[in-house]
C-alpha cells in the first residue's frame, strides 16, 4: 500500500489524527542545558582545506544545519540569552576569523560581490527566513589586514551590524599574545581601529585568541587598557573569550560555561557531520529551545 492511501485509509477510519498529529504538535523537549556549537571558519571558497571551505561546502553546512533544526544567533545573543528561538530548535554560531577577503567581498563599486561567504548566506537566508544571517566576524584590524579591502572596512562592518550580525576583535596583527610582551598593544590598536570603523554606540563584547593562546596575565584578554598614540587611553572590558578548539560548548545556563573560555568546532573536512552525529546519537545532551527567551542576569545588561 502506498503511503498516500495509508493516509487515505486513515483519513476514512479518524485515525489520521492520532497517527499523525503527535509527531507534528510535539518539538523535542526542551533542553536548556545542553551543548551548543559555535562554529568558527577561516579562508572561504576554492577547494576544501584545513583552514579553508568551499563554497558548495559551506551552502551544504548551511542546508544540514537548516534541516536538523539549527538556528543562528550571535555569540552576543547566546550569551546573554537575548535571543528567542521555535520551540525544539537549537542556536549555533557560526564565527569567521582573520578578516579574509572571501568572508565579506565588496565589487569595486562598493557592493557585496556574490562570491563571498556572507552573501551564500543572505542567499540561504531568503530562500530559508528561519535561518536569519546572525554572523560574527572576528576581524584583524591592521590595514592592509582588513578583509584584505580595507577602503571598505567600515562599509562592511556597517553591513554586518546592519543584518544583525557582530563584530568581535580578533586582534591588530595577530600575534601569538603568550609570547608577545605587547599583547596589550594587539588587543588595544585592534579596538581602537575596530570602534573607528564601527557605527557610533556599537559595543563590542567579543574577543577570539590568535592561535588560541592566552596573554599573560590571562586577564588581559578580557580586561585591560592601553595607551595609544597621543596618549589616547584605549579600554576592553569583552565578556566573551573564545577558543580555537576543540568541541561544543556548555550551555550559558550551565554551571559549567566559562565565557572567558567558549570552545569552537573548526567547519572543515568531517567535522561538522561528527558533531551532527554525536548530537543524533546523544540528543540529551543537544540544547533545544522551549520557544522563550532568558536572560542570563549577569551579561543582558550590556
Ligand atoms: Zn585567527
Amino acid at each position: 500500500m502506498s503511503f498516500s492511501n495509508l493516509l487515505r485509509l486513515l483519513a476514512g477510519s479518524g485515525l489520521l489524527f492520532f497517527a499523525v498529529m503527535p509527531a507534528l504538535a510535539q518539538p523535542p523537549r526542551p533542553n536548556l542545558k545542553g551543548e551548543v556549537m559555535v562554529l568558527e571558519f577561516h579562508h572561504m571558497g576554492g577547494h576544501n582545506a584545513r583552514w579553508r571551505r568551499s563554497f558548495p561546502s559551506f551552502d551544504r553546512d548551511l542546508q544540514r544545519l537548516w534541516a536538523r533544526g539549527y538556528r543562528p544567533v550571535t555569540l552576543r545573543q547566546l550569551t546573554s540569552g537575548t535571543f528567542k528561538l521555535p520551540a525544539g530548535t537549537t542556536p549555533v554560531v557560526l564565527s569567521f576569523d582573520d578578516s579574509l577577503l572571501h568572508q565579506i567581498k565588496f565589487t569595486p563599486a562598493g557592493r557585496l560581490a556574490p562570491d563571498c561567504a556572507l552573501a551564500h548566506w543572505i542567499a540561504f537566508s531568503h530562500r530559508h527566513p528561519g535561518f536569519a544571517v546572525r554572523p560574527v566576524f572576528f576581524v584583524n584590524s591592521a590595514y592592509h589586514l582588513a578583509f584584505r579591502q580595507p577602503r571598505f572596512a567600515a562599509a562592511k562592518l556597517r553591513l554586518v551590524i546592519q543584518l544583525g550580525g557582530e563584530i568581535g576583535n580578533h586582534t591588530w596583527v595577530h600575534s601569538n599574545l603568550g609570547r608577545n610582551r605587547k599583547a596589550a598593544e594587539d588587543i588595544g590598536r585592534g579596538q581602537q581601529a575596530l570602534e573607528h570603523w564601527l557605527p557610533a554606540g556599537y559595543h563590542m563584547v567579543s574577543f577570539a585568541l590568535p592561535y588560541g593562546i592566552f596573554p599573560h596575565p590571562h586577564s588581559l584578554a578580557w580586561r585591560g587598557q592601553w595607551r595609544g598614540a597621543h596618549g589616547r587611553l584605549i579600554r576592553w572590558h569583552y565578556r566573551n573569550v573564545v577558543l580555537v578548539g576543540n568541541g561544543p560548548a556548555p550551555s550559558p545556563y550551565s554551571r559549567r560555561f566559562q565565557a572567558h573560555r567558549i570552545p569552537r568546532i573548526q567547519d572543515y573536512d568531517h567535522v561538522l557531520s561528527h558533531w551532527l552525529s554525536y548530537f543524533h546519537q546523544h540528543p540529551e545532551r543537544r540544547f533545544r529551545s522551549d520557544g522563550r527567551r532568558h536572560l542570563v542576569r549577569r551579561f543582558a545588561r550590556r
